[in-house]
């Protein structure tokens, strides 16, 4: 049995720089959402046949109103996950020997979503060390190619930003690429949607994903998904059987408490997206800063993004002398109640600087200051 005590979670009131969990934070909104709705099949007391129809609780309103504006799109889905809105999608269009076209810095899952949908893969190629950029013009590239030998290409996906190094690529030159070649674009928006502004319909894009757990201060797994006009027509197709049940979300995708947190921390999302670019200021202050130490930040320079990667040869060196090791740093941190990098790490690591105070930021650089500068 499992003990009361292993529930507890020891983590809890740290200062928190793991990028995969700073913008899934719950508003205190969604944390009372989360008592409330916590039963199973909360929201279907007043269902009217399926999810987004239904007006009590007004998830309704949020995905047929809220959220393709807030999306840029022509229509709007609520998902279980980003995971489950690229597979949707790549799903609904694939065809048999077709294949996707993606940025070499994909993200793991729109790699096994395609694989899933029975869909070769193709990557755009990568830059090395230390930008890790990928170029628009890759798609083009890549495209003639691919059209050149025949191959089928179903769909382009561009990772935006991707979550390795947080780098931005030009969206709208992506696009642009992608309708010369007649092909739709998805934008995969986990570490953007719900964090800065992003609109599919500017930057040109057919699809757009994002991640509630990942950045819209949501409990997941929970996610979002835009479509535009006229992908509606495949990947929101009803069944033959059951005539108000779209097949590619099987019916009803998140149907709980996931996206009444999602609804409850909508109001205070749209009002932060409007804050980003203190944001990036923060993350370049603390780039800076990391450097001065002896750190080398990877990707995008200046930063555009939260997350980032740092190599940390101090840290490593250290750690061969250690007596905990390569665990060094992690104990370190914990001790100062900084959580959120990888417990065995000291080469390299990412982290994020996404809505902590400028107090705290100034806390974690004192704290890699005064472990690096005691150990040597
Ligand atoms: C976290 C992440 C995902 C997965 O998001 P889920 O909502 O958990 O499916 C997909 N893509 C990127 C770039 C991510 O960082």
């Amino acid at each position: 049995m499992t003990k009361r005590s292993a529930l507890k979670r020891s983590t809890l009131g740290m200062i928190n720089i793991d990028p995969l969990q700073r913008g899934g934070i719950l508003t205190p909104e969604a944390r009372d959402a989360l008592a409330e709705w916590g039963d199973g099949y909360s929201i279907c007391d007043f269902c009217p046949g399926n999810l987004e129809e239904i007006k009590k609780p007004p998830i309704h309103d949020f995905v047929h109103r809220d959220l393709p504006e807030f999306l840029g799109t022509d229509h709007a889905r609520v998902t279980n996950g980003a995971r489950e809105g690229i597979f949707a999608v790549m799903h609904a269009l694939g065809e048999e020997g077709g294949c996707v076209v993606m940025d070499g810095n994909a993200h793991y899952t729109s790699l096994v979503a395609a694989e899933r949908a029975g869909l070769d893969v193709s990557l755009i190629p990568v830059s090395d060390r230390p930008q890790y950029r990928v170029e628009p013009e890759g798609y083009g590239d890549l495209l003639e190619d691919l059209f050149g030998r025949g191959e089928k290409v179903v769909l382009a996906l561009l990772t935006y930003p991707d979550g390795n190094y947080g780098n931005i690529v030009d969206a709208k030159r992506v696009s642009s690429i992608c309708k010369d070649y007649d092909v739709p674009l998805l934008l995969n928006c986990a570490y953007s949607v719900g964090r800065m502004p992003v609109s599919a319909k500017e930057l040109g894009a057919d699809f757009i994903v994002g991640s509630g757990h990942k950045s819209m201060a949501a409990c997941g797994p929970v996610g979002v998904l835009g479509i535009n006009e006229p992908h509606q027509e495949a990947v929101l197709r009803k069944s033959g059987y059951h005539k108000n049940k779209e097949i590619e979300l099987l019916g009803c995708t998140a149907r709980g408490a996931t996206i009444m947190t999602l609804l409850a921390s909508f109001p205070a999302v749209r009002a932060r997206v409007a804050e980003w670019d203190s944001e990036v200021e923060k993350a370049r202050w603390f780039s800076t800063e990391m450097e001065n130490l002896g750190m080398v930040q990877m990707g995008d320079k200046p930063h555009n993004h939260d997350l980032m990667f740092f190599e940390t040869p101090v840290l490593y060196e250290i750690s061969k002398h250690a007596k905990k090791g390569r665990f060094f740093l992690y104990k370190e941190l914990k001790k100062r109640k900084i959580h959120g990098i990888k417990s065995g790490l000291t080469k390299y690591f990412k982290l994020s600087t996404y809505g902590l105070s400028e107090d705290d930021l100034r806390y974690v650089v004192d704290a890699f200051d005064e472990i690096i500068s005691t150990s040597v």
